[in-house]
């Protein structure tokens, strides 16, 4: 665990703010449409501009990533100079009101007149992918209807290979390295690729044969890509190969089905998640599982703290706190799951993630609990922290700032923090619960806690203990479960 002083939260502000704007309705609605555009050097999203009846893209918007944009309005006119990083100058020219425009000394054709706004100028998205090679010089792929646009050849794809029998297996290769969020539901995995260009070189919907694992299906809309993977059992996803595979298989201790399937026999695993689907397992001729009853949405998010470049605390020399995290993450929502609630982990591999992005992640994710989970080789048991809030700030802004997002929700906050202290007495394991300035709990527009794993004695590595870690999983598992029905109540 970090704690954050106020001192480094301060240069957060512009960002927060940003932030803030981001989240307040008006613009979420607009930003519900943008482009995602994948080029070598960045990956970036755009946001559209609904205008005349047809949806429009600023060019500056496109280009800026890219290399250096000088534009200037000059009358109705709009000047660009566009120079790419390390190629030459390109000069373009487009007036308010016409179809045509000059780029490069080429006359170029709109499929609705230019537009104008704050010094901007926009063109129909319908043109952006003929317009773009001229300012690149690169081949560029545009799919409109997704919202997607590859500039040179930075389209990954992938291939599947099926492993059935008694561990099955799906194991998706892709053509360069991959950072799905990951979205755990009982039967189901969504790899959700916001930012990797990933494209379908195969068949949208395919059918495995195999009756854990019934198939999956690739989509994009809105600028992103996902993968769904469908399952007769719960099903975990793990990444290998430098994030260049990752392999679906059923949940550990997950019963799985018989080959050939057993249509009269349900699995175990139907008693142990009460408001799961049932695993029924199909054959290779039969349509994929049937959908879930409808049943109020509770998503739990599990957010392990720390990844990537940080490290988070030294637990010991050779164990770093981010990898405790994951681990012990995963455990909880494998515990959740069988508990018949679906939980998502916001960070599933060794990936950096800033606290900014945790947040906003978090909250777009509408969960029911937000659980931001550490690790520290200090005394014993686990710590449950609430978010420690002060009251000032919130009478000068008209919405609720991005630093006070929490304030609303501490109380259930606070509840859900003493439904797990409850079941960690329980089991004898040693709790304390305490307010904490912890980011990005603060920035959380649901209930949130921060947990932080101690090990269970005086021998520091038992931290990693399957058995502890288990256990305490378990607790934490029936506190969140507990809560399910006062937090679905009060909606
Ligand atoms: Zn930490």
């Amino acid at each position: 665990m970090n704690f954050r002083t106020p001192a480094r939260w301060f240069p957060l502000a512009l960002a927060a703010l940003a932030a803030v704007l981001w989240l307040s309705p008006r613009a979420q609605t607009q930003s519900e449409r943008h482009l995602t555009v994948y080029s070598q050097s960045a990956t970036y999203s755009v946001n559209l501009l609904p205008y005349s009846g047809q949806v429009y893209v600023g060019v500056s918007d496109v280009l800026e990533p890219l290399g250096n944009v000088e534009a200037r309005e000059d009358g109705k006119k709009w000047k660009l100079r566009f120079t790419p990083s390390g190629g030459r100058e390109i000069n373009a020219e487009f007036q308010e009101g016409k179809n045509k425009g000059k780029i490069h000394n080429q006359d170029v054709q709109l499929s609705a007149n230019f537009h104008m706004e704050n010094g901007r100028g926009y063109i129909p998205l319908h043109n952006i992918g003929a317009m773009l090679p001229f300012f690149t010089g690169q081949q560029t792929d545009f799919r409109e209807t997704p919202l997607r646009l590859f500039i040179g050849g930075v389209a990954i794809s992938f291939k599947e290979q099926v492993e059935k029998g008694s561990s099955p297996k799906l194991i998706l290769n892709f053509t360069g390295p991959v950072n799905p969020m990951v979205a755990t539901e009982p039967g189901q995995v969504k790899l959700v690729f916001r930012r990797d260009p990933v494209v379908n070189a195969g068949a949208e919907k395919v059918q495995t044969g195999d009756a854990n694992i019934t198939g999956y299906s690739f989509t994009d809309a809105g600028g992103t890509a996902q993968i769904t993977v469908n399952g007769a059992v719960p099903l975990t996803a793990a990444f290998s190969d430098g994030n260049r595979t990752i392999t679906i298989q059923p949940a550990p201790g997950v019963q799985i089905a018989a080959e050939p399937p057993k249509t009269q026999e349900p699995a175990q695993q139907a008693a142990q998640t009460p408001t799961a689907p049932a695993p029924i397992p199909l054959g290779p001729t039969q349509p994929a599982a049937p959908a879930a009853p409808p049943q109020p949405r509770f998503v739990v998010v599990l957010d392990a703290a720390h990844g990537g470049d940080e490290r988070g605390a030294a637990i010991t020399d050779k164990i770093a706190e981010k990898d405790v995290n994951l681990a012990f993450a995963r455990r909880i929502q494998h515990e959740l799951q069988t508990r018949g609630v679906v939980a998502t982990l916001l960070r599933s591999n060794d990936a950096t993630i800033n606290v900014d992005d945790r947040a906003v992640s978090a909250n777009a994710a509408h969960p029911a609990i937000y659980v931001s989970v550490h690790a520290a080789n200090l005394g014993n048991g686990l710590r449950i922290f609430t978010a420690l809030m002060t009251p000032a700030g919130v009478a000068t802004h008209t919405f609720l700032p991005w630093h006070q997002a929490q304030a609303p929700y501490l109380d259930y906050s606070s509840q859900v923090a003493g439904s797990i202290s409850a079941e960690l007495s329980n089991r004898q394991i040693p709790v304390t619960a305490l307010p904490a300035p912890l980011r990005p709990m603060r920035n959380i527009a649901a209930p949130a806690i921060a947990i932080e794993l101690a090990p269970p004695d005086d021998e520091v590595t038992n931290i990693n203990s399957p058995e502890y870690q288990n256990n305490v999983a378990a607790a934490v598992a029936n506190g969140i479960a507990a809560m399910k029905p006062k937090l679905l109540g009060a909606r």
